[in-house]
């Protein structure tokens, strides 16, 4: 439980990648700032987070199952925390779709925006009203550099960042006055299973009616591009959580 002083953080999608990552710096803090729980939806992937968390398990840091495409799963989580008092909310889970509109299904893109979009607004409606009785919070969002330009046969994963923005932009001017603070992270590349999951895609990837010089567009400049950038300035899941630990602070 969190003690006098510590700020309690709950995280989303803390299985891998940047999730993992704030979660372990955050409960690892010197000054044991912060109280963690750490989400995910299937705790059954909860061993690397806590190999990674050192010693800090049951101190400054707790776990909890929580699947944001799932509104039940959302409010019994915030249900579990004391007094439902969250200081700080990272939304960070997240899942990409690459692939031309022709060949995508129509119930992935629904996924992907039931869980980058609708997911963090789930869970934002969830601790919001609290924190707006209380006056005080922080709700932090990882959106994506594709939150602010779009990139070739990312239409859908980059929209629902858009949207993820649009609402953020909105709710922080309402927010404001009740001392509530709306954030947004836009990390570029970033290595982490997303990456491989998005190298994975490529590989698979058909292109039914799709022009020509879109294809070779895509396959001959796009992406021995975005592998050279992601070689010369792709961050490490620990600079994106050390970007949001100073956020927060
Ligand atoms: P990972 O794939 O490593 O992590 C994604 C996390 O989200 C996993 O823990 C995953 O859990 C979780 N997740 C997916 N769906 C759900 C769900 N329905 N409920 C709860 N958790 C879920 O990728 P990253 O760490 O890279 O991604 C984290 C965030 O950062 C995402 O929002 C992504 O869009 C954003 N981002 C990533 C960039 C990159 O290059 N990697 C660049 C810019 C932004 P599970 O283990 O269950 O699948």
């Amino acid at each position: 439980m969190a003690s006098e002083g510590q700020k309690v953080v709950l995280i989303t999608g803390c299985s891998s990648g940047i999730g993992l990552r704030i979660a372990v710096m955050l409960a690892n803090d010197e000054k044991k700032r912060y109280y963690v729980i750490a989400t995910m939806r299937d705790l059954k992937r909860k061993d690397r987070l806590l190999e990674a968390a050192g010693d800090t398990y049951g101190k400054t840091l707790a776990l909890q199952t929580l699947d944001v495409c799932d509104d039940e799963s959302v409010k019994q989580c915030v249900d579990s925390v004391k007094d439902r008092r969250v200081d700080v909310l990272i939304n960070n889970a997240g899942i990409g779709l690459l692939g031309p509109l022709e060949s995508i299904k129509m119930e992935d893109m629904k996924k992907v925006f039931d869980t980058n979009f609708f997911g963090a607004v789930r869970v934002i409606k969830e601790v919001m009203p609290d924190m707006k009785r209380r006056r005080a919070g922080h709700i932090i969002v990882m959106s994506s550099v594709m939150g602010l330009q779009g990139v070739v046969f990312n239409d859908v994963y980059t929209a629902s960042k858009f949207a993820i923005e649009g609402f953020c932009e909105s709710l922080a001017v309402q927010l404001l006055k009740f001392n509530v603070v709306v954030s947004m992270i836009e990390p570029g590349p970033v290595h982490t299973e997303f990456e491989v999951k998005m190298m994975e895609d490529v590989a698979k990837m058909e292109y039914p009616g799709v022009d020509a010089d879109t294809v070779r567009y895509f396959k001959d400049v796009y992406l021995p591009s975005s592998t050279d950038i992601f070689e010369a300035m792709g961050q490490t899941p620990e600079d994106v959580a050390r970007c949001t630990k100073k956020v927060m602070e």
